[in-house]
């Protein structure tokens, strides 16, 4: 049997089971619904794209995987090149892996090697925000602030090396003043913290961060596996404050194959590089690089591109701020609109239960937890499917 995730399966409603998928609906076998999830914010094309699917046809046709140690091939050394020209800055050493999790994992064993190739190795502590969530194997768990992993808390007590901050000026100072000699990386989600509560906050402290890490030499490292491919109205928000390290998962490949790639800029890089054979990077995923991973990157890079994605991630942000005008009840404690993401925020839990059930009926799909109701819908989604999608969310206060 399956175990499913993040579920007491004692207690869990039967999931739907999806025959069908194109554009931005999902088929069961009676209702056909709009994805305001994508798949877990990952499928940004929608389903059944046709030149994502010829992409893959056509190198499945050629070859499937092959691996990265000792062989190399074409769409890997294509993504890496079109990823350097695509991102900003320095940001041109790609190392590839298969999920966003290992990716995060692969970025704090950059910044830990990083400065123990340099020989300061009282640099351990990673500084991070409170509500984070950065993927859930343990290093990832560590770093995070999930409510859902406090059992490793029981097990382990609190980290000795992880230090977790509010989204304020003062904190930020106030840990950097403290802790500098002993910081190694200050590791955050940009702008959209997703998992822990779709909470936004200010660039002001992310170009206050990247002063105070330049200033006491400590790695920022930005994890866009969800912001990334401009779900927060950025492209990325590595182009507004540039990070030593940037973590790329979820849409990358438009939510058809696991893949996440770790981004390096050229002082990480050097940090490495020189004759000593320790000083290797020493992590190689079995499927790092996967050819049909890479093929299915490209294309949905070029698609993001070339069929200018952004003003389609500017419409969605208007056309939610529009229809959320106004939306109020005694019920919700906040309503946040930040480019491809719309989050409701109640004040108990419990309003929310039976939601998923009421949107199925209407024909989306919705997956809301602990107290937070969002859409974080496919880009290539139109008006009015938005607004069913909106008009779903607030009908629920209204019943
Ligand atoms: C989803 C997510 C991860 C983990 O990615 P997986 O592919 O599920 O391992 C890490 N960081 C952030 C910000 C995420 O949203």
């Amino acid at each position: 049997m399956i175990w499913y995730p993040y579920q007491q399966m004692k207690t869990m409603g039967a999931p739907y089971e999806i025959v069908d998928a194109e554009g931005v609906y999902l088929y069961t076998e009676d209702q056909k619904l709009i994805d305001s999830v994508s798949s877990w914010w990952s499928v940004i094309h929608g389903y059944k794209h046709p030149e994502l699917n010829r992409a893959i046809i056509d190198q499945v046709n050629r070859f499937s995987h092959v691996m990265l140690g000792g062989l190399t091939h074409r769409p890997v050394q294509q993504l890496s090149q079109k990823l350097e020209e695509f991102l900003p800055g320095d940001l041109n050493h790609c190392f590839f892996s298969d999920s966003g999790s290992v990716a995060v994992e692969v970025a704090l064993k950059m910044a830990l090697q990083y400065y123990m190739n340099r020989g300061e190795s009282q640099r351990t502590m990673i500084l991070a925000l409170e509500h984070a969530y950065h993927g859930d194997t343990f290093k990832t768990m560590e770093a995070g602030d999930d409510e859902d992993y406090h059992f490793v808390l029981n097990a382990y007590g609190p980290s000795p090396h992880v230090l977790h901050i509010p989204t304020q000026m003062e904190p930020l100072e106030q840990a950097f003043r403290q802790y500098h000699q002993r910081l190694n990386c200050f590791l955050v989600e940009p702008l959209l913290q997703g998992a822990g509560g779709m909470r936004m906050y200010d660039l002001a402290f992310l170009k206050r961060a990247r002063e105070l890490c330049d200033q006491y030499g400590v790695l920022l490292i930005f994890d866009e596996v969800a912001t990334g491919f401009g779900r927060t109205g950025n492209r990325f928000v590595a182009d507004l404050v540039l990070p030593d390290i940037l973590v790329l998962g979820k849409a990358l490949t438009g939510g058809y194959i696991g893949h996440a790639v770790t981004v390096a800029g050229q002082k990480v890089y050097e940090g490495f590089y020189d004759e000593d054979p320790n000083h290797a990077l020493m992590h190689g995923p079995t499927f790092m690089g996967n050819a049909l991973a890479c093929a299915a990157a490209l294309k949905s890079i070029e698609l993001f591109e070339t069929q200018d994605y952004m003003s389609k991630i500017h419409r969605i942000e208007e056309i939610t701020s529009r229809e959320m005008a106004g939306f109020s009840h005694p019920e919700v404690r906040q309503v946040r609109v930040m480019g491809g993401c719309v989050c409701v925020e109640v004040l108990d839990p419990a309003i929310l239960r039976g939601y998923q059930q009421f949107a199925y009926r209407r024909g989306v799909f919705s997956r809301p937890f602990l107290n937070y109701m969002y859409a974080m819908v496919p880009y290539i989604i139109t008006e009015a499917e938005l607004i069913q999608v909106l008009d779903t969310m607030k009908a629920w206060f209204a019943r």
